[in-house]
Order: structure tokens, then sequence, then C-alpha cells
């Protein structure tokens, strides 16, 4: 498909539309960004920044059960809101028959391979685009306040160590012995070395200026950037209709909307059954002790990220839909629940608040792929709390798979076909 003339259409300008564009651009393939909303908000600049290499998927044996039980408890880091929703029930459905421990076996073979793969395309990346995002490459840390935690965190090195991956169990005093930001409570933590973390905003930003400089252009707003419907003609892709009713006509088009990828799959009768997962973040200024590195406190789910002179807490896996008002509580959550862990919290500045939304698909799993029924349409969306991790080498799948015909990574796991057809 490679030396075409009309460039390759991109839905999306978060790290999975910007991480296309990039590949594309290493193949001199000329591309297109479009977005409904200007790019400075979305999840992809306000997540958490910890690339975590081998990410375990969200559908793990005993979560769905767990959620049910946090069903009704507003300060619980997994909220479903009870509604009447046919979408939502059936979603609920598929992800409770998927947390089981062959699936989250099956997964995470898949995601451990990606893992290492994505972790090159972070160094060529960052090489290509010259990007400063105050990388940290010495891992993270799963925080632990109860010696039981730290032990079921030791056993899931178990799963990650026949992929090559390796981690460390460090005691309380050994942690503060080398970072003095965590306090007398915490019993320790595991160190997880073959991961980063960096600040999602400054490595948006400047990949989005490189684009920019390079050639790349990019639309925003929901004239100028937001996509209507897909078109298709004889089972091939023929272009995109914004909002405003301009026909862009190309070949090529990546579908990369995040979790609004659903309505414009559906336009070309591919079922894409995506739920929204709202996520919280909260910086501080002026810690007296910041953390070295970033990670996760185990018993509340809250990340912690260090981001040049800022502290990023981020967490809350809130599914109520797209655009409901904030839960304030899950904001101030963030801060009340780390305290046992960090010292010195209360003495910091709140600087920025922030919501967003994680795609998830109802079997953990991301879509990347091209629709058997639309070429040259490539779906690539669905990474859920995995997708700056994966931007990469989603990336580089999407490219390979619109330049050679097909991804060097393949798998039915991955396919965006598999939940089948709407009307
Ligand atoms: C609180 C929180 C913490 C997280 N922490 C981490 C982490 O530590 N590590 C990690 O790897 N991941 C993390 N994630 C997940 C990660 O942020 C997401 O998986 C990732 O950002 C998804 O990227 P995306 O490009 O698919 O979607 P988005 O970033 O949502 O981008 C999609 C874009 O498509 C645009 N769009 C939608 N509809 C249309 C349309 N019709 N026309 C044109 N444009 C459209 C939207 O405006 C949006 O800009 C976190 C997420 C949250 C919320």
């Amino acid at each position: 498909m490679a030396g075409s003339e009309q460039p390759v259409i991109i839905i999306g300008g978060g790290i999975i539309g910007l991480a296309s564009a990039w590949a594309l651009h290493r193949r001199a393939i000329p591309c297109i960004v479009l977005d409904q909303e200007p790019i400075h908000d979305g999840a992809s600049l306000g997540n958490a920044g910890l690339i975590v290499y081998g990410h375990p998927p969200l559908t793990r044996p005993g979560v769905s059960v767990q959620g049910l039980k946090w069903m009704f408890d507003s300060k619980s880091p997994l909220y479903i809101k009870p509604r009447f929703d046919g979408d939502l029930a059936r979603w609920l459905l598929t992800f409770h028959r998927h947390c089981n421990k062959p699936h989250f076996e099956a997964c995470l073979a898949v995601l451990a391979h990606l893992g290492w793969e994505t972790a090159r395309g972070f160094d060529e990346m960052r090489s290509d685009a010259s990007i400063d995002c105050d990388w940290r490459p010495r891992g993270w840390l799963d925080v632990c306040l109860e010696s039981s935690s730290l032990d079921e965190s030791e056993r899931e090195i178990e799963h990650l160590s026949p992929f090559g991956y390796t981690a460390e169990r460090l005691d309380g005093d050994a942690l503060r012995g080398t970072d003095p930001a965590f306090g007398d409570e915490v019993a320790g933590a595991v160190r997880f070395d073959q991961s980063a973390t960096m600040d999602p905003l400054a490595f948006m930003r400047s990949l989005r200026r490189w684009l920019e400089r390079e050639g790349v252009e990019i639309r925003e707003g929901p004239r100028r950037g937001g996509v209507e419907r897909l078109l298709t003609e004889n089972e091939r892709v023929t272009g995109v209709e914004l909002a405003s009713g301009e026909v862009i006509e190309t070949e090529r088009v990546v579908l990369a909307a995040g979790s609004w990828s659903g309505p414009l799959a559906a336009t070309v009768g591919l079922n894409v059954p995506l739920q929204p997962a709202r996520g919280y973040h909260r910086e501080l200024t002026g810690l007296p002790a910041m953390p070295r590195m970033g990670g996760v406190l185990r018993e509340t789910f809250i990340a912690f990220t260090p981001m040049f002179d800022r502290l990023r807490l981020a967490g809350t896996l809130e599914i109520a839909g797209h655009g409901r008002p904030w839960t304030r509580s899950r904001l101030e959550n963030l801060t009340r629940a780390a305290q046992p862990y960090l010292r010195d919290l209360d003495e910091a500045t709140i600087t920025a608040e922030w919501a967003g939304y994680r795609p998830c698909t109802p079997d953990g799993m991301p879509m990347i792929g091209e629709v058997p029924w639309a070429k040259g349409l490539v779906v690539a969306t669905g990474h859920a709390m995995m997708g700056m991790t994966l931007g990469p080498v989603t990336g580089r799948l999407v490219a390979e798979i619109l330049c050679d015909g097909r991804p060097s990574i393949e798998s039915p796991m991955l396919d965006p076909a598999r939940f089948g057809r709407v009307d």
C-alpha cells in the first residue's frame, strides 16, 4: 500500500494517534492527524506516566467480584455507577467472563512481548523527537503498608519472570535507605526493573512539536478535526466525513479515538464495545521530600510519579459514562490515602487537578488491526490502563499493517473484529 499520494488520516491526537503518525512518518508516509478537541487535556497527557513493560490486563482473576463489592462505595478505587444500560450490562458480563487465570496468562504472554517491543520504540521515539520529559528509566515501585501485600506483590514476579522481566523485594528500612520520601509505616516495596516513569504532558507536547516541524498536519477542534463517520465502498475505506460536512478522501484511515472510538467504528458495522473508565490526578509541588522513583501505593491503587518539580498522584477507575460531573471525594482521596506512604504530603501545595478517560475493552486487551470488511481501516484503541506504555509499539504495528500488509506481532487477542459486527 506504500507510495500512495493520499495522506493517511489518523483520527485522534492522543498517544496512539501521535505514535501512529510518528511510525508512519519514519516510513515517509504522509499523514494528517484529526482531533475533535484541542490536544492539551486528554488521557494521554493527564495519565500517571508509569511506563510499565509487561503490564497485566484489567481482567485479573477476582477483580469482577471485588468490583461488585465496591459498586456502592464512592471511595473505592474501582467504581461502577449502578444504572440501566444494556451496553454496560453486556460489557460487565463479558468482563466477568474474562476475569480468570487462563485468560490472564494468555493476555500476559502477548503483553509481555509487546512490552519489550515498546521499550525499543520509546528509545527510538525519544531520540527522533529529542523528547525532554523527565524520563526515569530505573523501574517502578509497588509500595506496601502491609507485609501480606508485600508477599502478594512478590508473587506477581512469577508471572513476569518467564518473559525475562526482573524485580527485587526491598524491606521498609532498605527502601527508606535509598529514598527517604517514604514514611515509617511502609513495610517495603517490590521494585520492577524494566520500566520507566515520565511526565506525559511534556512527552506529548514534544512529540507534537516534532511531528509538526516534520510536516505532519494536525487539525483540531470540532469543525476542523471532529470526525462524524467513516466512509467505505466495496469493502474498502474511502475517506472520513467531518462534523462540518467536509469529506476527506483517502484509502487509509487509523481509528485511534480512545474511549470515543465505538460510535465511529459502528459507522462501518464494527463492534468496539468500550467503556470509558474515568481516572483522576492531583499534582503537588513544594514537597520537602520528593520520591526519586514513581510507582503504585499498593493497598490504594494510587500511582505516584515525580515529574520535574511536581508529584502527580493518579488513580480511580470510575465506570460512569462520559461527561458526568467529577466526584470530588475521589480527588480528595488521592492525597488522603497517600499520606501513610509518603512523608510530609500535607506541606505540599495542590497545583493541578484533572480527570480523563481510559478506553477499556471487556476482555482487557487492546484492539490493533485492520478491519476485514473495510480494507485500509486500521483500528488502534482499547488500551485501558496501558495506553501510554503501549503507544510506541502500537504506532509501529499500525505502520506495518498499512505499509507491509501485516504486523510483526499478530494475535487473535488483538483482533479488532473479535467482538463481531453491529447493524
Ligand atoms: C488517571 C489515569 C492514569 C493513567 N496512567 C497510565 C500510566 O501510568 N501508564 C499508562 O501506560 N497508561 C496510563 N493510563 C492510560 C492511558 O492514559 C490511556 O490508555 C491512553 O492515554 C489512551 O490513549 P488514546 O490515544 O487511545 O486515547 P486519548 O488519549 O483519549 O485520545 C483520543 C483522542 O481522540 C479524540 N477523538 C475522539 N473522538 C473523535 C472524533 N470523532 N473525531 C476526532 N477526534 C476524536 C479525542 O478528542 C482524544 O484527543 C492512565 C489513564 C488515566 C485516566
